[in-house]
């Protein structure tokens, strides 16, 4: 009798918008290694302070819904208690973050002795914290009340790109992510519980202000429901338009990445009809030098879409220099700088996945030249510019980095 040999295991590769979309469009090899050779950067700054914020705002959420603390909440008694765990948190996962630049970890830093003014954000050291408070301050009493769900996961699968039955892994794939979502039930409610206690919720406001998000949601009747998308990141506003070609551009990508949640969220049950998404810059509301150079440039070269109508802020940046200290930036710029509406477009939508799909299409094409001998440094295309390649631990040997690692020396 002839025994049947066990079927292949079927597996669907799974693509996560942040940690495969955007990383790979940063630099493709770089993507590689990190992601997919799951070999941590050594540096992961902007990766632990990304996932740091959105950990301390999950949890804040958390915190306000079981005990509604009245805003503003205090430094030292109320968001202190959520960094350090956060920070246990991604220590567990071996994210730390950079103590040159970023003071924080609680190893090093016992924190008995610090007090909110040791939170004075002229000071780099202290970035991380700074920024933690007036996320929570500024941003938290407005959205808190609108969230419906928080860290919501969400999935869906597309038909694999390029499918070939011979060589192709699947003939699906998987796109994950998570996201926090706001109901227009909640927005109504809040609405007139702010028109009861006089407190005017920003971000209701902003939404008033935009005319695409209005005509939007004309089409729908008193009393249909319908839901907006929030994203947090741990980085400044991206500009409008990219000078440099080999850049990332992050404004196209992150809308991207809204549409792609939009239409990952629409497949869910209990989904509503998705109009919009909301990203918050966090790193707007306490810039960092690094941040103010790139601001005072974007401004200067009308790069950027909004801040043009602070006339003050614009003056003090202009004759900010890199050795002084940081300008005495105004809440509204900072405000209207750090949020972002993202209008959901059907078309616009079918693009975003389209575009997903070409990305998987060359991620999947570079793993099945790997998997079939090729050299990683040739299955996979290293380009990014200049500012990722300084960054970037695999310089010193991948053969198209833009910076000429001309300091390394071999001990
Ligand atoms: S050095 Fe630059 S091109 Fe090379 S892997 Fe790093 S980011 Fe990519």
């Amino acid at each position: 009798m002839k025994l049947p040999s066990r079927s292949k295991s079927y597996i669907i590769p799974e693509y996560s918008l942040t940690g495969d979309l955007l990383s790979f469009l940063t630099c493709n090899l770089q993507y590689r290694y990190q992601n997919r050779g799951t070999l941590p950067p050594s540096k992961p700054v902007q990766r632990w302070f990304g996932e740091f914020i959105h950990g301390v705002m999950e949890e804040a959420f958390i915190q306000w819904k079981h005990e509604n603390t009245q805003f503003p909440w205090d430094w030292k008694a109320d968001i202190r208690p959520i960094e350090e765990l956060i920070d246990l948190r991604l220590q567990v996962r071996g994210l730390y973050p950079y103590d040159e630049d970023l003071f924080f970890s609680i190893l090093n830093q016992p924190d008995e002795n610090l007090t909110i003014d040791d939170l004075n954000e002229h000071d780099h050291k202290k970035l991380a914290s700074a920024r933690a408070e007036r996320a929570i301050n500024i941003w938290g009493k407005h959205l808190f009340p609108l969230i419906d769900s928080s860290e919501l996961l969400i999935k869906g699968i597309r038909e694999m790109p390029e499918y070939n039955e011979k060589t192709s892994r699947s003939n699906y794939y998987g796109i994950n992510g998570v996201v926090d979502v706001l109901t227009s039930m909640k927005i109504n409610k809040n609405l007139k519980q702010s028109t009861l206690d006089n407190f005017n919720n920003k971000i209701i406001e902003f939404l008033k202000k935009d005319p695409d998000f209005q005509k939007r949601i004309s089409q729908f009747d008193e009393g249909d429901d319908y839901e907006i998308i929030i994203d947090y990141k741990g980085m400044k506003r991206p500009p409008v338009k990219i000078s440099n070609p080999k850049a990332e551009d992050k404004w196209k990508t992150h809308k991207q990445q809204i549409l792609t949640y939009s239409w990952l969220r629409s497949k869910q049950e209990d989904s509503k009809p998705i109009v919009a998404g909301i990203i918050f810059y966090l790193n707007e509301l306490v810039p960092s030098k690094e941040d103010l150079v790139l601001i005072k440039d974007e401004l200067q070269n009308g790069l950027t879409d909004v801040g043009y109508d602070f006339t003050r802020d614009v003056q003090l940046i202009e004759k900010w220099q890199e050795e002084d200290k940081a300008p005495d930036l105004s809440d509204g710029f900072k405000i209207e700088r750090s949020i972002r509406i993202i209008n959901v477009d059907e078309t616009e939508q079918k693009d975003a996945l389209e575009k997903f799909d070409s990305v998987v299409a060359t991620i999947e094409s570079s793993l099945i030249k790997e998997m079939n001998g090729c050299k990683i440094q040739d299955a996979w295309k290293a380009d990014s510019d200049e500012r990722t390649c300084s960054a970037c631990d695999f310089k010193t040997f991948c053969k198209n980095n833009s910076v000429k690692t001309k300091d390394f020396k071999i001990p």
